[in-house]
C-alpha cells in the first residue's frame, strides 16, 4: 500500500483524546545507555536479595499459566507492616500507586496541591484528569512550604501529594507537621509517598488507623532493589482501598513479581545491609563534598542534590565519561544548576569519588560557581 494512503487510512481525524491528555505532558525516561555505576535514577546500585533469585529459579512452566493473584500476597504485607489486610493494595510500582489515586479521587474543579520541587509523576498522572494542579514552593533552603501549602487548601482541594523524603532535594517533614495537613484538608486525600522511607526511617503509617483521608505508598524499587519487577503499594484507611480496587486493573502486578515479594520481605539482613552500605557511604560522600567545597543539601535519602551551578551539563557529561551516570535536575522548579547523585554501595561511591574529583578537574569547576 502507497506510504500516504496507508497515513490517510490509519489516522481518520476526529480520533482525538480527551482534552486533559492534549495538556499532559509527555514523561521521557532519559534514553542511551545505562551501563557504568548508576548514580542516576536512586536505584539499588548493586542487587537484589539472593533469596529473590531462588524464587525466580524455582518458577515453572505451569506457573506462568496462572493469572496472578495479589490478596494472598498483600496479607503477608499487612502483616510485616503491622496492618490490616484490608488496608492494603499492592501496585506495578508507586507509580501506579500515584495513577490509581488520581483517577479514583480527582474530578472536574478538583484541586490537586503540590509543593514543588517534587517527584515528576504526580504532575503527570494529575494533568492527565480534569482537576487543576495547584504548585506551592519549597522555601529556598528546599524545606517544607507548610504556611504557603496550608494556604492555598480550600474547599476544592481534593489531593495533596508529600515526597517524605522528597526527591529530587532529600529533605524530609516531621510527622508533626504531616499531621497538621491532614487535619487541616479533611475533604482531600493526603499522599505521604514513603519511598526512600528506608533512609529515613520515620514513617506516618501509624496514622492510617485515625486518619481516613492518608495514603501512604512504600516502594520495593530502592531499598529493595527490585526497580525491575514493578512492585510497590499503598497503604490507606479500608474505606479508600475499596475505592481503589474499583479503578486498578486486578493483574497489574504480575505472577512472577507477586512470587517474589514475600522473600525480599523475609530477606530483613540483606536489606539492613544494603541500608547500612548507604548511610555510611551517604556520610562519607557529604564529606567529600565539603572538602571539595560543592553547595549541596542535607539528605535523608539515598541520594544528595548538588548544586554545581551553569556546568551543570557538562558536569554530568564529564562523569558519563568516566562512567558514571547522575542525573541533570535543572528543569526542576527552584533547581538552576542542580544535579542529583544517588548513593549506592561504599565500593560504587568510591567510583563516584574519583569520576567526581577528575570531571570537576576537567571542566574546570571551582567553588564558586556552585
Ligand atoms: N515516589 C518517589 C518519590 C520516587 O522518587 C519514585 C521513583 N523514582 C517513585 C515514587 C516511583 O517508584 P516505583 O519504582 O515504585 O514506581
Amino acid at each position: 500500500m502507497p506510504k500516504q494512503f496507508a497515513c490517510e487510512v490509519v489516522m481518520p481525524e476526529g480520533a482525538q483524546p480527551r482534552a486533559a491528555i492534549l495538556r499532559t505532558k509527555e514523561y521521557h525516561p532519559p534514553l542511551g545507555s545505562r551501563d557504568g555505576v548508576r548514580l542516576d535514577f536512586n536505584e539499588n546500585t548493586f542487587a537484589c536479595s539472593p533469596k529473590v533469585l531462588e524464587v525466580l529459579g524455582r518458577i515453572s512452566r505451569a506457573d506462568l499459566t496462572k493469572y496472578p493473584e495479589r490478596e494472598p500476597v498483600e496479607k503477608i504485607v499487612a502483616t510485616h507492616l503491622n496492618l490490616d489486610a484490608s488496608q492494603v493494595l499492592i501496585t506495578n510500582g508507586v507509580d501506579e500507586a500515584i495513577h490509581v489515586l488520581c483517577q479514583t479521587f480527582l474530578d472536574a474543579g478538583d484541586e490537586f496541591l503540590l509543593p514543588v520541587p517534587t517527584y515528576s509523576m504526580y504532575e503527570v498522572y494529575g494533568s492527565s484528569t480534569e482537576a487543576k494542579i495547584v504548585f506551592v514552593q519549597a522555601e529556598q533552603d528546599f524545606s517544607f512550604p507548610l504556611e504557603a501549602l496550608l494556604k492555598k487548601i480550600t474547599p476544592a482541594t481534593k489531593l495533596i501529594a508529600i515526597a517524605n523524603p522528597n526527591s529530587p532535594t532529600g529533605r524530609a517533614v516531621s510527622h508533626k507537621l504531616i499531621l497538621k495537613v491532614i487535619e487541616r484538608a479533611p475533604q482531600a486525600i493526603v499522599l505521604v509517598d514513603e519511598a526512600y522511607f528506608h533512609f529515613y526511617g520515620q514513617s506516618v503509617l501509624d496514622l492510617i488507623e485515625t486518619a481516613p483521608n492518608l495514603v501512604v505508598t512504600r516502594t520495593f524499587s530502592k531499598a529493595y532493589g527490585l526497580a525491575g519487577l514493578r512492585l510497590g503499594m499503598l497503604a490507606a484507611h479500608e474505606k479508600q482501598i475499596h475505592w481503589m480496587r474499583r479503578v486498578i486493573s486486578p493483574y497489574s502486578v504480575n505472577g512472577l513479581a507477586l512470587a517474589c515479594l514475600p522473600a525480599a520481605l523475609e530477606d530483613e539482613a540483606y536489606l539492613e545491609w544494603y541500608v547500612t552500605e548507604v548511610l555510611q557511604g551517604r556520610e562519607l560522600f557529604t564529606a567529600t563534598l565539603q572538602r571539595l567545597g560543592i553547595p549541596h543539601w542535607p539528605s535523608e535519602a539515598n541520594f544528595i542534590l548538588t548544586k554545581i551551578g551553569p556546568k551543570h551539563k557538562e558536569f554530568a557529561a564529564a562523569m558519563r565519561r568516566h562512567n558514571v551516570l547522575v542525573r541533570d535536575r535543572s528543569n526542576d522548579p527552584g533547581c538552576e544548576g542542580c544535579v542529583r547523585i544517588t548513593i549506592g554501595t561504599l565500593e560504587h561511591m568510591a567510583l563516584g569519588v574519583k569520576a567526581l574529583e577528575k570531571s570537576l578537574a576537567e571542566i574546570k569547576w571551582s567553588p564558586d560557581e556552585g
